[in-house]
């Protein structure tokens, strides 16, 4: 969705739910579950406030498992019209974040992207008690617990183990 912003009424533009968004994310599996936006306008500068909500598949660092990772974000921008080159910005230091619209018009899909990226995980995980994988057998420890031994072999016990058998031959 792209927004003109002369086009804004003085009241406000407020978004609600995903109806005007069929495919904001480039990735299909990505998915925008639910949106409250509102753009205001003041003097040439264009606020964004509300929150979002969207679902994006992620595997799991431990088990690698897909799994579904909801995002949920909250959004205070403020856009400034894009400066001329050379010409000096002044950011008002009450906005959270600052970013840039040009040519009246601003970007709601892109605003969502940013907001859905900066949100996923640094090390996915499918749930935080993920048993992950076995290092012996490779199976996935969250379905099938196995009775591998993971433990490495003690080489006093096995020189016991061994004495053991050749007494036991004898
Ligand atoms: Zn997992
Ligand atoms: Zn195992």
């Amino acid at each position: 969705m792209i927004i003109r912003v002369s086009e804004i009424p003085e009241e406000g533009l407020s978004i609600e739910g995903v109806a005007e968004f069929p495919h904001p994310f480039q990735d299909p599996a990505w998915i925008l579950e639910g949106l409250s936006l509102l753009v205001e306008k003041d003097g040439n500068d264009v606020l964004v406030r509300g929150r979002m909500r969207a679902r994006v598949p992620q595997t799991c660092s431990r088990c690698l498992e897909l799994f579904p990772f909801e995002v949920q974000a909250q959004m205070d921008t403020r856009y400034c019209p894009r400066p001329a080159r050379g010409e000096e910005v002044e950011l008002t230091p009450d906005a959270l974040e600052v970013d840039f619209y040009a040519d009246d018009l601003l970007d709601v899909n892109r605003l969502l992207r940013t907001e859905t990226e900066l949100g996923l995980p640094m090390k996915p995980l499918c749930r935080q008690d993920c048993r992950g994988l076995c290092p012996v057998c490779g199976g996935n420890r969250n379905i099938t617990p196995c009775a591998c031994e993971v433990r490495l072999p003690d080489p006093r016990l096995a020189a016991l183990k061994d004495l053991a058998e050749r007494l036991t031959r004898q």
